[in-house]
Formats: C-alpha cells, structure tokens, sequence
C-alpha cells in the first residue's frame, strides 16, 4: 500500500440482529436455505459499507457468512464428522465440544470463494481474507484418524492452500490465517506450526498474514488472561520464528495488552498489523489513545510497514460500539500520518 499507516480489522464484525442473535459466538441463524445465503450477502455488503464509511482501507467480509472463525470452513471438509462430538480442552483453556474427524480430510468445493467474489465485486479498496490457520483447525477438533496433530495440520495446510489460491484468483490481496494457537503452543509452533503455515501458503502471489491473539473478549479469554501475570511475554517464543518464515505480515494484540511494546522489535523487516483497539470492552477509545498506542509500536516498526488494526475480531461486540472502534481506528490512523508527515 502507498498509504502510510493504512488500516484494517483483525476480521469479524458484529452481525445484525436480523441475521443472527448479536453478541454471541456460535449464534443460530435466523433463515434457512436461499434466504440465509441471500440475507449473509445483504449483512456482508452492510459490513462492508460500514467499514468504508468508518474509514477503513484494507475491508474485509466482517466474516458475516460464517458462525464461527474456525468452525465454519471445517463444515465444509470431507473427513469430519459433526454428528459425533467429544470433548476437548481447546487452547488449553476451556473445554468445548467439538466434532471428530473420522477419515481422510478433503476439501470436497471452494468455502469461501463465492464470497470473496462478492465482496471483490463491490469494493474499489484492498480486500483482506481470513482463513484459519492449521494448528488452530486441529485444536479445535477430535482426532480419531490420524491420531496425531502434526499430520493433521499438513492435511488442513495442504486444504488450506487449495482455498487460499483460488481466493487470490478471486482477487483477495491479502490472506490472513489465524492462529491464536501460536500462543499457547511454542514447541509445535516451531517444530512443525510455522512450516505448516508456510505449507498453507506455497505458491502464492497475493500477501500473506497471520493473526496471533490473545483472543475474544470472551469470558474463557479474560480468566485466561488474569492467570498471565503482569508481563505477557508469549509473543517472544514466536516472533523470531516468524520473522524467518515466509508470512509478509504479522497482525497482533497491543492495546490494553501486557504484552511489552519492545518484542514487536523482534519482528524487524515484517509488516505489523499492531493491534490497536481493545475488543474486550465496551468502552470506546479515543484517538488519542489509539493513536498512542500506534506512536509506541512506531518505535519498533518502521512507519512504512506499520498497518493499524483490532486486538482482535469484533463479533461479540453490539454494533454501535464496533462502529465507534472502527471511527477511532481511521482517526488515530489519520492523526499519527499527518505527525509523521510534519
Ligand atoms: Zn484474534
């Protein structure tokens, strides 16, 4: 991008009420059949309308055709069985009841890129998507075939760039994989999450991003957040890692974090998407303090690779607040450009 300090979200956006119950994950649909695929296109343009009117460059889908960031593309997989449910400890964190995969994953048809085509249709702006990532797919499953998660994972990679091509066909700029997983797990982040990323992305021409969080304001998250202590030093295990592998753009948690702003140095010749707006409150920030937040990662990113973004999705959040969040994004964004201009 040829702007400086161009802005973007982490990826979902609440859904209208109309769609799906707001502020919860996992939320029923509230139509069946033709009028929920024409009714996630209506929420999908909406989201995106506000996201342009908010000021937002790099859009997004607000990911208004899925229920869940993980659970919605594994739906779409051959190989997994959602009918038979055990449950797991996902992140290490909070059990969850999940499906089982019961053979061979496959990716039967394209997910997501019907979608990708509509948005693309109908914005100017760079288009970001969100996949997940692989480590992340497989924690949050049952595995009763392969009985391992690392060959797991290269089976979800190998998927996951089937998608991944055929959404930069669709004209995505830039893909974005999400693993909050690489927060939690450092061993297999680095014997084996990273090369699976990069397995993910082989062959591709577009950018490349991944999303490590610390999660949704949720309240597993914020109990998990409490027993972290008062420096939040998990970004230093995969930093370095990440800044060998072949990701163009590392998207991260910074406001109201614990996390020492110093680490994001450790990423030295990546693009940052620097986390900038706090996703577990309600309360929205100002300018100011976003664009404080913005002016400490400059200290460690270069201005040209610095991309102001969310701590995270938005999805559990009401709208209006999602709203104010995205406007004090775009004005803290405009606020730190015009400084360094001077
Ligand atoms: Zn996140």
């Amino acid at each position: 991008m040829t702007k400086l300090f161009p802005t973007s979200t982490a990826g979902s956006l609440p859904k209208p009420a109309w769609l799906a119950e707001p502020e919860k994950l996992w939320s029923p649909w509230k139509f069946e059949g033709d009028a929920l695929a024409a009714a996630k296109q209506d929420a999908l343009l909406l989201s995106l309308k506000e996201q342009e009117a908010a000021g937002i460059d790099i859009v997004s889908d607000g990911e208004q055709t899925r229920q869940h960031f993980v659970t919605t593309f594994i739906e779409h997989l051959d190989g997994v069985d959602f009918n038979q449910r055990e449950v797991v400890k996902i992140r290490d964190r909070y059990d969850a009841s999940v499906p089982t995969v019961v053979a061979e994953v496959s990716r039967p048809r394209a997910v997501f890129v019907e979608d990708a085509k509509f948005l693309r249709r109908h914005t100017t702006q760079p288009i970001k998507w969100a996949l997940p990532g692989p480590m992340t797919m497989v924690d949050t499953l049952y595995d009763s075939h392969y009985k391992s998660r690392e060959k797991l994972a290269w089976e979800f990679a190998r998927i996951l760039n089937q998608e991944a091509r055929e959404l930069e066909a669709a004209g995505v700029d830039i893909i974005q994989f999400d693993e909050p997983a690489f927060n939690v797990f450092f061993d297999e982040m680095n014997d084996w999450g990273v090369a699976a990323l990069e397995r993910a992305i082989e062959g591709l021409q577009c950018e490349t991003a991944v999303h490590i969080c610390y999660g949704y304001g949720i309240e597993a998250n914020i109990e998990w957040k409490k027993t972290l202590g008062s420096e939040w030093r998990q970004y230093e295990s995969s930093f370095p890692k990440l800044q060998q592998s072949g990701i163009d753009i590392i998207s991260l948690e910074c406001h109201n974090a614990r996390v020492p702003i110093d680490l994001i140095g450790l990423l030295r010749g990546k693009k940052v998407m620097v986390g900038a707006i706090d996703v577990a409150t309600h309360t929205i920030e100002t300018p100011e303090e976003v664009a404080a937040t913005l002016r400490k990662a400059l200290e460690f990113v270069d201005a040209d690779k610095l991309y102001p973004s969310t701590n995270c999705g938005m999805a559990p959040l009401p709208r209006a607040v999602a709203r104010g969040k995205l406007q004090a994004l775009a004005a803290a964004a405009e606020r730190v450009r015009k400084e360094v201009a001077a």
